[in-house]
C-alpha cells in the first residue's frame, strides 16, 4: 500500500515557542519530519531566569532548558543551531538558510520572537554596554556583575527593574535612568508603579526619572566609564545595561509578503495570510477569542499557549487561542503579576488583602473584568491573580464592592461563574 509521505514541518526560531512546539510535535511518535532552525547556538531555553535567578546566581543555565534530559525531542527534532533563515520562498515552499541551503517544507512555522531595541547615541558602541535577551548576553553581563561595580541601567521596564533588583542583592551600585516620569509606564498602573519605585529606592537604587541618555563616555581603551544624561549630569559607571524594550522580529515575514499588524497577523488558530504558514510567540499578532480583537503578547505563558495551539493545528485538530494572558516579574521578595488586558479597562477597583499586597482590577465599559494587576508577596499574588484569571475567562461582571472587600473570597466568586466554551 502506498504510504503518505511524512509532513515536513520547518520551524524558524528555536526559542521558547519554537522549541516547545517542536517538542510537542514529536511527542506522539507520528511520522513527521520536524526541523528547527535556530540562530542561537544553544538548545531551546526559557528566558525569564536570565534577569532573575541566573543574575542572582541562584539558578543554573541547565535548568532553563525546555527539553529535559532524555526527552524524545533531542533525537527526533532535526535542530540546525547557529543557523539563520534568510528568506522564505513561498512559491516553491522552501526556506533559504544563511549558508545557501534550501529547506523544503509542507508547513512552516515562524517563531522568531523579538529583537531588543538598541539605543543609538554617541558612545553606544563602547565595550561594557549590554542588552539582555539571550544566554550569550547574560554571559557578557555576568562577567562584570560583581560587588561594588557601578551599574547604570537604561530603562525602567520589567527587565531593567529585575536587573536592578538582582544587582542590589549582589551589592552593585545601581543608577536607573528612565525617560518617562514613572516606571513601567506602558504596562502597569501608576499606583503599582509608585509602590515598586519606593521599594527600589529603599533598596538603594538611584532612580533618575524624566531624563534620557545623551551619550556614553569612554576610556582611552574604548570601555564605557560614564553616562551623560539630557539633564547634563554625568554618572560614572563600570557597566551599563540597556533595557528599552523589544520589537517583534518580523523581517522575514515582511519580505515574504505576509500580512502584518505590528507582528505577523494570524487568526485565532495562528494561521498567517498564507495557509501553509503559521506564526507564534512574541512575533505573532493573533486574534484573541476572549477579547475579540488582535493582540500581541510578549510572555512566557503566551509562548506556551501558542506552542500548544500550533501543535494541535498542525495535527489537523481544531484549536484556537483564548487563554487569559498572564505575565509575572520577580523583584526582591515581591511578585508583580498582570492578567488579561488591563489597557482595555476604563475603571479600576483596588483591593488590599493585607500584608502590603495590592491588586487592581480593570473593568471595561460594561463592568466586565478585563484585567488585573497585582504586587506583593508571591503566595498572595499568585492566589488572587489565579482567581482573577478565572473571572476574566468567564467574562464576569463582578460586583465592585465585593472585589474591593478583602474578606470576600475571589476564588469563591470565580467558582460561581460559568466559563464560556
Ligand atoms: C531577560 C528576559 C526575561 C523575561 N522574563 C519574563 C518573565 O518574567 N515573565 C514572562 O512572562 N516573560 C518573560 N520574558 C518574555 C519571554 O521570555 C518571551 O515572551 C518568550 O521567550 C517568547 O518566546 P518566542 O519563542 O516568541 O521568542 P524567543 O524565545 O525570543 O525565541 C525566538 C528565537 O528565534 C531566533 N530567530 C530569530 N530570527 C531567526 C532566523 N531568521 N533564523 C533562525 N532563528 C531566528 C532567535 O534568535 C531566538 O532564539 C522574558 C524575556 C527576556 C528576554
Amino acid at each position: 500500500m502506498p504510504q503518505t509521505p511524512p509532513d515536513r514541518i520547518v520551524i524558524i526560531g528555536g526559542g521558547h515557542a519554537g522549541g516547545r512546539l517542536a517538542q510537542l510535535l514529536v511527542a506522539d511518535g507520528a511520522a513527521r519530519q520536524v526541523t528547527l532552525v535556530c540562530r542561537e547556538p544553544h538548545p531551546p531555553y526559557e528566558r525569564p531566569p536570565l534577569s532573575k535567578g541566573l543574575l542572582l546566581g541562584t539558578a543554573k543555565p541547565e535548568a532553563m532548558l525546555l527539553w529535559p534530559e532524555g526527552d524524545p525531542a533531542w533525537t527526533r527534532v532535526a535542530r540546525l543551531s547557529g543557523t539563520a533563515a534568510e528568506a522564505i520562498e513561498r512559491a516553491s515552499r522552501a526556506v533559504r538558510l544563511a549558508d545557501g541551503t534550501r529547506l523544503p517544507y509542507d508547513r512552516l512555522v515562524l517563531a522568531m520572537g523579538s529583537t531588543v531595541r538598541r539605543l543609538v547615541c554617541p558612545g553606544s558602541e563602547l565595550a561594557g554596554i549590554h542588552h539582555l535577551r539571550s544566554i550569550d548576553d547574560f554571559l557578557a553581563v555576568a562577567r562584570s556583575f560583581t560587588e561594588r561595580k557601578r551599574l547604570v541601567i537604561v530603562g525602567g521596564g520589567f527587565i531593567g527593574l529585575e536587573i536592578a533588583s538582582c544587582a542590589r542583592r549582589r551589592h552593585l551600585d545601581v543608577t536607573l535612568v528612565e525617560a518617562s516620569d514613572r516606571l513601567l509606564a506602558r504596562v502597569v498602573p501608576p499606583r503599582i508603579a509608585e509602590r515598586l519605585a519606593r521599594r527600589h529606592v529603599a533598596e538603594g537604587v538611584a532612580l533618575r526619572m524624566g531624563t534620557m541618555v545623551e551619550r556614553f563616555v569612554g576610556t582611552a581603551r574604548g570601555a564605557v566609564r560614564a553616562v551623560q544624561l539630557s539633564s547634563g549630569d554625568i554618572i560614572p559607571c563600570d557597566l551599563a545595561v540597556v533595557g528599552i524594550g523589544a520589537r517583534p522580529d518580523t523581517g522575514l515575514a515582511v519580505a515574504a509578503g505576509l500580512e502584518m499588524e505590528v507582528g505577523i497577523r494570524v487568526d485565532a488558530s495562528l494561521r498567517t495570510s498564507d495557509p501553509a504558514i503559521l506564526a507564534c510567540g512574541d512575533a505573532a499578532t493573533f486574534w484573541h477569542g476572549l477579547f475579540e480583537r488582535h493582540v500581541r503578547v510578549e510572555s512566557w505563558q503566551n509562548a506556551e499557549e501558542h506552542a500548544r495551539v500550533a501543535a494541535l493545528v498542525l495535527r489537523s485538530e481544531a484549536a484556537t487561542c483564548s487563554a487569559v494572558p498572564w505575565f509575572w516579574s520577580d523583584q526582591y521578595d515581591l511578585s508583580l503579576q498582570v492578567a488579561g488586558l488591563p489597557t482595555l479597562g476604563v475603571s479600576t477597583v483596588e483591593r488590599l488583602p493585607g500584608d502590603g499586597t495590592m491588586i487592581l482590577f480593570h473593568l471595561g465599559p460594561t463592568g466586565r473584568i478585563v484585567g488585573a494587576t497585582g504586587l506583593g508577596r508571591a503566595e498572595a499574588i499568585g492566589r488572587e491573580i489565579s482567581a482573577a484569571r478565572l473571572l476574566i475567562a468567564a467574562r464576569a461582571h463582578p460586583d465592585p464592592a465585593r472585589l474591593r472587600d478583602p474578606a470576600a473570597r475571589l476564588r469563591a466568586m470565580a467558582d460561581r461563574q460559568t466559563i464560556p466554551a
